[in-house]
């Protein structure tokens, strides 16, 4: 009896044909597979708590396979911020395929990572990055390699059928509720809810909760749990089109994942090589500058677009400013928008 295994596809967030073509035809070439339970769901990065969407994410039992427009790092600690935890499952597709982990230096190996205080479940997530491959049937039959790897019975995704927002359909185009014979595979589309989003994802394979970002950040993004574990707390206070505390945490652990630079989007090169940033884009100065020294000057950009005043690079001791409310969008958000939009 074949095992069934779940499989998420993440809608890229611009309008891009060819892009939509390569999602749609990775999903007809899945149909054609038996045992495999395909979700359509908006960009993931995008997803809000308590959507229908995210709801159906959380509603996959097993190992799960989910191919977005990110990096595979920031798609496992994007569902990992949601609750849907696993261990990092390996792939032959990679969107950095020459790019080596780095080594640890023995005094990095000494340093505690948040990851080694959580229990993982017995499940592995596997991140595929769209941008990979623009063939879909690399995508396909890495899928199915996987699957035919994989053990582990999926279960959950039958709460989905007949869900309230999304539409369930097998190939042959028959409604929901049809039965579904063994090995039928089974397509839910999940509508999109809200607009998008921008805010940091930490990787906690990485951080050592040192609670710079804390310090740093001054828009009461950042809190910490019950058992005081930085976490991102207030999301949707992160000032658009910021990266600043990604520049500002010394193990690369904050992410944006719609940021062009791929240092900061979650590739594998390491902090060091940030080099490009949206301060140029505001025509500030970053040739010469530490990453610190760009950071500061991002800071200040959006505290002064917020009305606030400038704190430049002066240490600011941690206050967690959660009663702070982000500024409403303003002429430079919309600007990031519309470059974000562009999908370059
Ligand atoms: S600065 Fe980085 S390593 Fe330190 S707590 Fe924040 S995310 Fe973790
Ligand atoms: S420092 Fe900037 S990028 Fe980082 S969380 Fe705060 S507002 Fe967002």
């Amino acid at each position: 009896m074949s095992k069934r295994i779940a499989v998420v596809i993440s809608q890229s967030p611009s309008k891009n044909p060819a892009k939509r073509k390569l999602e749609e035809d990775v999903v007809l070439g899945l149909m054609l597979e038996p045992g495999i339970d395909v979700t359509v769901v908006p960009n993931l990065y995008d997803i809000k708590p308590d959507s229908t969407g995210m709801l159906a994410l959380q509603g996959l039992g097993g190992n799960l396979v989910v191919l977005a427009w990110h990096y595979e790092r920031a798609t496992h600690w994007i569902l990992d911020r949601h609750g849907i935890h696993g261990h990092v499952g390996e792939t032959l597709i990679q969107s950095d395929p020459d790019e080596e982990p780095d080594e640890e230096s023995p005094a990095e190996e000494d340093k505690q990572r948040v990851i080694e205080t959580r229990e993982v479940p017995n499940r592995r997530i596997y991140a595929i990055d769209l941008r990979a491959t623009n063939k879909p049937q690399d995508y396909i039959d890495e899928i199915k390699r996987i699957h035919s790897e994989n053990n582990v019975k999926v279960v959950g995704l039958g709460d989905l059928i007949g869900g309230p927002a999304g539409t369930a359909m097998r190939p042959n185009g028959e409604a929901n509720g049809a039965e579904t014979k063994e090995g039928d595979s089974i397509l839910n589309r999940i509508e999109p809810e809200g607009g998008r989003r921008w805010y940091p994802v930490i990787d906690y394979s990485r951080c050592t909760n040192c609670m710079e970002c804390v310090d740093f950040c001054l828009f009461g993004v950042y809190g910490v749990d019950r058992i005081d574990t930085i976490l991102v707390e207030q999301p949707d206070n992160c000032r658009k089109g910021c990266p600043a505390c990604s520049r500002v945490c010394p193990e690369n652990a904050i992410m944006f994942p719609q940021h062009k630079t791929p240092a900061i989007a979650g590739s594998a090169e390491s902090a060091a090589s940030m080099k490009i940033d949206l301060s140029q884009l505001f025509g500030a100065p970053a040739e010469g500058k530490t990453a610190a020294e760009i950071a500061s000057i991002e800071r200040d950009e959006q505290l002064i677009m917020a009305g606030r005043d400038a704190v430049g690079s002066q240490a600011v001791l941690a206050k967690r400013q959660g009663d702070i409310e982000a500024g409403p969008a303003d002429e430079l958000d919309d600007l990031v928008d519309q470059l974000n939009d562009l999908d370059i």
